[in-house]
């Protein structure tokens, strides 16, 4: 188009070239423009503890404003089956729209303390490989399901009271963890001398190991009416930014810690760049507006900055180690973003 533009020599094809060329290059970064997609990745069926089928489980999904749910059926160290996908999908799946992605819970444990890590997108069941110690179990089990194509997420840490930052921070283990859990017997918030979920996650950061925090439900009850000590769905999930809604770059987004994760509060944009951290945060109801505290948390959990509005920023100043946010909706909801590491005021 521009040669003939050049052919015809009149300035003013050359523009509408620029501009019809401007606009093409606008369509394929539009079409390219990643999308935020809402996910749970921890939910059982019948085929284990659930009370479910899985086709009744993945339609709540679809009908409460899910983009994807991943069914973890746990898998014992003499049993287990991948749940199929290919015929839920066939049914309920809508590009752009909806998916269901394979996954297991690979429900493993070190002289009885449980070991749990979900499979995130296996392609083939993964059952408990076991181990010496809980520092082997967790890399055992997290090689094992890179190995079934899946991304490895450490279940609930502290039920049980079973895991330490000490065991999460081991190099081998998995790269994502339960930051919240919506089990009501999982202990999210610690106490009694035992550190909160949150408070782990900044030990492991704090030396310097990558640890990306979710949020999921371990939906077991669909049945009866949601009540504090039925283990429901709709507690707590992620938001993952991805190219398209496809297993593949759900995982590839999940790698990189392109999410958030959530129990109720809501992102309008989140941006990095070497410079620092921009959030915007929705309003909601002009009458009766949702506020926000954000805190930003650096090394040892502290809080570098707090910013009480609608679009909290922070500025890197160099030497933080790692920045993450975590947004305090007025109507207790909570959102985590995942830990930037910071190198001489350097993303
Ligand atoms: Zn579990
Ligand atoms: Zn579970």
């Amino acid at each position: 188009m521009k040669k003939q533009a050049a052919a015809a020599g009149k300035r003013i094809l050359c523009a509408f070239c620029t501009s019809v060329a401007f606009f093409l290059a606008s369509v394929a970064l539009a079409s390219a423009q990643p999308r935020w997609y809402r996910g749970n990745t921890h939910t059982h069926t019948i085929n284990t503890d659930g009370d479910s089928a899985p086709d009744a489980v993945v339609r709540w999904y679809k009908e409460h404003g899910y983009h994807f749910v991943v069914l973890t059926d746990h898998t014992y160290r003499d049993r287990g089956v991948l749940t199929p996908v290919e015929g839920l999908n066939a049914v309920f799946a809508l590009p752009g729209q909806f998916l269901v992605l394979s996954g297991v819970e690979v429900t493993d444990n070190f002289e009885g303390q449980p070991v749990h890590m979900n499979g995130i997108g296996v392609r083939e069941v993964v059952l408990p490989r076991g181990g010496a110690s809980i520092a082997e179990v967790l890399a055992r089990n997290a090689a094992a399901i890179r190995k079934a194509g899946g991304v490895a997420q450490v279940n609930h840490p502290n039920y049980l009271w079973a895991l330490t930052a000490e065991q999460l921070a081991g190099g081998d283990s998995a790269q994502h963890f339960e930051l919240w859990n919506g089990h009501p017997g999982v202990h999210n918030l610690g106490g009694g001398g035992r550190p909160s979920t949150e408070e782990i996650w900044d030990a492991v950061l704090s030396t310097g190991r990558v640890l990306y925090g979710m949020a999921t439900d371990d939906s077991h009850h669909f049945k009866p009416e949601c009540a504090p000590q039925v283990v429901c769905p709709g507690r707590a999930w992620i938001v993952v930014r991805a190219s398209e809604l496809t297993r593949e770059a759900l995982l590839t987004a999940l790698e990189r810690g392109d999410f958030y994760a959530s129990t109720g509060a809501e992102l309008k944009s989140y941006a990095v760049d070497a410079s620092g951290i921009r959030i915007e945060l929705p309003e909601g109801d002009r009458r009766n507006p949702t506020r926000y505290r954000t805190y930003f948390i650096g090394k040892d959990g502290a809080v570098l900055k707090q910013d009480d509005s609608l679009t909290p920023a922070y500025t890197f100043t160099g030497g933080e180690l790692y920045v993450r946010a975590r947004i305090e909706a007025s109507n207790g909801a909570v959102a985590w973003t995942q830990p930037v590491f910071v190198k001489d005021g350097k993303k």
